[in-house]
């Protein structure tokens, strides 16, 4: 098992000014690689919250932690700051740094924009922590391991941390889960109550005890109950994950017609292995 784990920075997120969709773009993303995002923490812009998350993600033994937010020039961005406090090195004037955020500015014509200090801070890493490219903004991403565990700290902005991601991050936790395949089918089905489907879907998830399966219920339309079920299921082998999710699938049709309901739509993708 692999371990990974986000740990959402920004008070914006607490307030509900801003909905966390970076969890949810990386929730997918990881899902589809075949692992889970096993938990999300947010904390506060504030030296002794994230410290206190990240506590949290390194005493659960993560593999990985992906921490968002608090990267930018701004003085409420010091999730830096504080990993370098908990690493007990000092923060300095990244040259790797420093040059990926001069190569940013030069890329755009602005190579006589002058090194502030609001811009030497998103040079200014933790020593012994690697900077990680941001071709899209301007603070670059830092790699650094601690306890055991590689972080990652990536920008809030969306767009940057999902290039970040997909750029330097997503390879190398797939090289530690290795190659695994998942197949997912979704169900649309009409005409059967949640409580009706749990015994059908409890004695399926007995039957293929990996299997995810999962129903959410959709309301109630012309009389008729509505319920989507998501079927999926993770193997090294492809022809395993693809079987499994095949046959839940097959049988939970044939539970389900027998009582009167149908299934009215089936979407689901390929096994999907390492891309
Ligand atoms: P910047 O270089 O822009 O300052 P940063 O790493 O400091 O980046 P933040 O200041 O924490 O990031 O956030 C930048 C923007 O991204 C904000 O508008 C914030 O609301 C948004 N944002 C931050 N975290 C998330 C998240 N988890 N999901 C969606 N949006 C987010
Ligand atoms: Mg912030």
């Amino acid at each position: 098992m692999v371990r990974v784990e986000m740990l959402a920075v920004g008070k914006e997120l607490l307030i509900g000014r801003t909905l966390n969709t970076n969890a949810q773009w990386l929730g997918r993303r990881l899902g589809r690689k075949g692992t889970l995002l096993a938990e999300i923490t947010t904390v506060d812009d504030d030296l002794s919250e994230i410290a206190a998350g990240l506590k949290g993600c390194l005493g659960r033994r993560a593999d990985f932690v992906i921490v968002v937010g608090g990267l930018g020039p701004t003085p409420d961005d010091m999730t830096l700051k504080r990993i370098s406090k908990g690493m007990g090195s000092a923060l300095r004037l990244n040259r790797e740094a420093l040059s990926l955020i001069r190569e940013h500015y030069a890329q755009r014509n602005l190579s006589s924009v002058k090194m502030t200090p609001a811009r030497k801070k998103m040079a200014t890493l933790p020593v012994g922590a690697k900077p990680v490219r941001n071709e899209v903004g301007t603070a670059p991403g830092v790699r650094l391991e601690l306890e055991g565990t590689t972080v990652f700290c990536l920008p809030g902005v969306p767009s940057e941390m999902k290039d970040i991601f997909l750029r330097s991050v997503e390879s190398e936790i797939a090289t530690k889960l290795g190659k695994l395949y998942r197949k997912y089918i979704s169900l649309k089905i009409e005409g059967i109550y949640e409580s009706a489907l749990a015994p059908m879907i409890e004695s399926e998830l007995r039957r293929h005890p990996g299997a995810y399966i999962k129903s959410h219920p959709r309301g109630v339309k012309e009389g008729k109950s509505r319920i989507e079920l998501d079927v999926a299921m993770v193997s090294k082998s492809r022809k395993d994950a693809a079987d499994s999710v095949v046959q839940v699938v097959r049988e939970i049709k044939s539970k389900i017609e027998s009582v009167g309901a149908a299934v009215v739509s089936e979407r689901g993708t390929a096994p999907s292995g390492r891309r």
